[in-house]
């Protein structure tokens, strides 16, 4: 295989919290391992109109702190027509790149593959999505820190809850995935989570309701995942109040607030790592593959496998909601 001496990077679909600190990471491994590394600016859009800039160490100097990405992010379309990515193919050549890097979610290293297959082009791809809804990786970039941001607005909630004897939905993102819903309920205490994994029927509400609001508490948090599954918060709330007109039912959503702020440590140091591994992995001849950690160890996951195979929640984690919250 030919020698990549010029990989582009980019970032695509929802911005995650730690996707700076990433790009930080592959470009000073590439550079160090002797690379020209290329930014392009709002994902595939940029690499069909051309949006890119050559970056040296200092270009990603004082970023590892910042949400959001510096490469920006957008939804593009025209990537989705074997036209466009002729079109981003003509201009990698173009621009010299032999390798590209994607960081994004389920959407992004979908079109990351098509891309790889159509033009037997390397591409490595980051996960980064706050909802943590990839396979092969027990974790992605973005998820540690929306998970702190629920938590400290729950927190918050908590306090009017109490005060006022209320009952409140919070709706937090997570549109197939209920990981967000799920540990922001653990690490918040609150009593119930509803997620789009396990549905829920409408007894099994009631018997939460009846068991926890009604006997031992004056108030209550349920998360709800926003998610067509679930109905949102909206939706959980409105059959509540039909069947409990006495509680005071309150809603939260929490919408983009989740999306920002500095990273944690947690995903700092997970983009570091996930970051300079993808340059090792080219290294190494890999192709098509996402970054995931498993047990704490960087592995390879194929793309196809990344995006294909749903991934579970952890049904000891419902056990452990049910019984930290009577
Ligand atoms: P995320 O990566 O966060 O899941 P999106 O689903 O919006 O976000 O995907 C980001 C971008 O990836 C899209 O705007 C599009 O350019 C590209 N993409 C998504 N799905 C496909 C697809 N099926 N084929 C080609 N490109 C795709």
């Amino acid at each position: 295989m030919n020698k990549i001496r010029c990989i582009g990077i980019l970032t695509s679909g929802g911005d995650a919290p730690g996707m700076n600190a990433a790009i930080r990471a592959v470009t000073r491994s590439a550079i160090y391992n002797g690379m020209k590394v290329k930014g392009i600016y709002r994902g595939y859009k940029g690499l069909i109109t051309g949006e890119i800039e050559e970056f040296q160490t200092q270009h990603v100097s004082n970023i590892i702190q910042r949400g959001g990405t510096i490469l920006k992010t957008a939804r593009c379309m025209e990537f989705k027509t074997p036209e466009g990515r002729k079109l981003a193919y003509d201009r990698l050549v173009e621009e010299g790149i032999d390798a590209l890097i994607t960081i994004g979610g389920d959407g992004t290293l979908t079109g990351a593959r098509l891309f790889a297959q159509e033009f037997n082009i390397p591409i490595i791809g980051l996960p980064g999505t706050i909802d943590n809804d990839l396979y092969g990786t027990d974790l992605t970039i973005g998820y540690d820190t929306a998970l702190n941001t629920i938590m400290e607005c729950v927190d918050k909630i908590r306090d009017t809850a109490t005060s006022h004897d209320r009952l409140f939905f919070i709706e937090v993102m997570g549109r197939d995935a209920g990981f967000l819903a799920m540990n922001g309920a653990i690490a918040s205490g609150a009593e119930a989570a509803i997620i789009p994994e396990i549905s829920l029927a409408e007894e099994q509400l009631s018997d939460m309701i009846e068991n926890g609001f009604r006997k031992s508490k004056n108030s209550s948090i349920v998360l709800v995942a926003e998610s067509e599954v679930t109905g949102g918060a909206m939706g959980v709330a409105e059959r509540v109040k039909n069947e409990y007109p006495q509680f005071d039912v309150r809603v939260s959503i929490l919408g983009h607030l989740q999306r920002g702020g500095s990273p944690s440590a947690q995903d700092r140091i997970l983009a570091t790592r996930m970051g300079i591994a993808t340059v090792e992995a080219l290294l190494e001849d890999q192709r098509n593959v996402m970054i995931g950690i498993q047990n704490d160890q960087i592995v390879y996951v194929p793309i196809s496998k990344a995006i294909k195979n749903d991934k579970p929640i952890n049904q000891d984690l419902l056990h452990t909601l049910r019984i930290s919250s009577i």
